[in-house]
């Protein structure tokens, strides 16, 4: 009898109670069933590909309230946001076809006497996806849909924080008629994920994470230009407030970028860059809502503006981060507070940190905001820019001008104006620059990784005489 303990197993993060347990994949088995599944899939009519989508999203309607709580339970979002992140997933379908038709459609190109050219996309094959925790359906969905939608067979890891959802997403698209070899389930944790990303079987990996994985990758991809690599990565974003006519509709916006899923947004403000001087009532307000914010497990009643994070680690290293910041000169304005010493419930945090020098540029992943205070508006522009990511930046007051300063100097793939770093659109474009992606945007951009251009010069009958540079036929002397 084997009674080895399962590989793989995922806990509530609000109640520590275990979720789900199950075996890491095997991933040559894996992307064979893909290879294998690839040929009949891309040959099915984009007709055909697109009702069974729209059946996906209808099974995950009828699902809504169980997906959500999944959701909610693995993650420990509250109710009400996993219940977006489940409505994103759907609306995802009809996006991805629009973008689809949009971004790589078949057009004729008419040359001179009757010269036609064709332009048509073609699936690249095997497309792996590595998904994050943090939206655990909705962006390892947001590559599946365009990735499918265009011809390709998929397999996908979810991370090993949320191998729950990641099952239930693939059990609804294989309900809906996703043939098991075109859609791939692949469990497991980093060993999992490094074995699919070397696998020569694979034409592309579309990855959501860490910029420190996502750097990785890129290094191993470096001797493979054919198989394509989409990298969607985090952020240090800055948020500049300059002037605010409102300075409590600012401050919800502070809050809002900040600390929306317990800070977990790769889109979420990191910096929160201020005038000096001027800065008090702002800060005042932001404070006085940070203490009002409810934090608590996803299904407590009143609903919770935020839950704790992914893990025990994880809210370790917060803490761990918030001390170091402290040491190196940092002024608490909130402490970092962790409400339950077994578990990773944290109150969001405020640290000025303006007199620290060689602040690190890195990404805290959580509800800790660091505030930088600067005298001129060039000096907060400058303070945005001081990092090596980019991926989202807002501009909360200010004037036009300064707006179109901003715009111009800010180096981001989504710069805000009166609006939060966070909450992009989904029928837009989504990426970074810098260490936050490598100019392969997602989102509404999604279709131009999930195929490539082929140009066909064609005629229906070959008729051709060479002109010029020609001796006459032998005979004809
Ligand atoms: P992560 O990089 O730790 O893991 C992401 C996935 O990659 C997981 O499935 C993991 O198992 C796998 N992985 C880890 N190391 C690997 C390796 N060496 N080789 C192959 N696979 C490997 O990221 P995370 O902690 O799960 O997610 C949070 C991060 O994701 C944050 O940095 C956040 O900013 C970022 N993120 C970015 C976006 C975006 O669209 N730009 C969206 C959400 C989250």
């Amino acid at each position: 009898m084997d009674t080895a303990p399962p590989q793989l197993t995922s806990h509530e993060p609000a109640t520590g109670e275990l979720l789900w347990t199950g075996d890491a994949s095997d991933v040559d088995e894996a992307v064979e069933r893909a290879r294998a599944g690839f040929l009949p899939w891309a040959a099915r009519a984009f007709t055909f590909r697109t009702e069974t989508l729209r059946r996906f999203a209808n099974e995950l309607r009828g699902e809504l309230a169980t997906f959500a709580d999944l959701i909610a339970r693995e993650t420990g979002k509250p109710l009400w946001e996993a219940t977006t992140e489940v409505e994103a997933v759907m609306r995802k379908v009809d996006i991805s076809v629009t973008s689809y038709a949009e971004r790589t459609p078949q057009r004729r190109i008419e040359g001179a006497i009757g010269a036609r050219s064709a332009v048509r996309h073609k699936p690249h094959g095997v497309l792996a996806v590595l998904g994050p925790y943090n939206f655990p359906a909705h962006l390892p969905n947001g590559h599946i849909v365009p990735a499918l939608l265009a011809g390709n067979t998929v397999v996908f890891k979810p991370s090993e924080k949320t191998p729950a959802v990641g099952e239930k997403l693939v059990e609804l698209y294989h309900r809906a008629g996703v043939p098991r070899d075109a859609l791939v389930l692949a469990q497991g944790g980093v060993e999992v994920g490094k074995a699919l990303a070397a696998h020569r079987g694979i034409d592309g990996l579309l990855f959501t994470g860490s910029s420190t994985t996502g750097v990785a990758l890129n290094r191993q991809f470096a001797d493979r230009p054919g198989t394509i690599l989409a990298l969607e990565m985090g952020g240090n974003n800055p948020l500049v407030v300059w002037r605010p006519a409102d300075v409590e509709a600012a401050a919800v916006l502070v809050i809002q970028s900040a600390f929306l899923t317990a800070g977990q947004r790769c889109t979420a403000a990191r910096r929160l860059i201020v005038e000096d001087g001027a800065e008090q009532p702002l800060l005042d307000a932001i404070i006085r809502l940070m203490k009002r914010i409810i934090v608590g497990g996803p299904h407590d009643s009143p609903p919770p503006f935020m839950g704790p994070v992914i893990d025990n680690d994880t809210a370790d290293n917060l803490q761990e981060s918030f001390l170091a910041l402290m040491m190196k000169g940092g002024q608490p304005l909130v402490q970092m507070e962790r409400l339950d010493e077994d578990k990773p419930f944290l109150r969001p945090a405020l640290i000025d940190v303006t007199r620290v020098e060689r602040r690190p540029d890195v990404e805290l992943f959580g509800p800790l905001l660091q505030l930088i205070r600067v005298k001129t508006f060039d000096e907060a522009i400058a303070e945005a820019n001081a990092t090596r990511f980019g991926l989202s930046a807002s501009l909360i007051g200010g004037t036009p001008d300064d707006y179109d300063r901003f715009w111009a100097s800010v180096r981001a793939g989504v710069i805000n104006w009166n609006r939060p770093t966070n909450g992009a659109a989904s029928n837009a474009p989504f990426g970074g620059v810098g260490l936050s992606g490598n100019h392969r945007p997602s989102a509404f951009y999604a279709a131009d990784y999930c195929a490539y251009p082929v140009v066909s010069a064609e005629a229906e009958q070959a008729r051709a005489a060479i002109g010029v540079g020609l001796s006459n036929p032998v005979g004809d002397r």
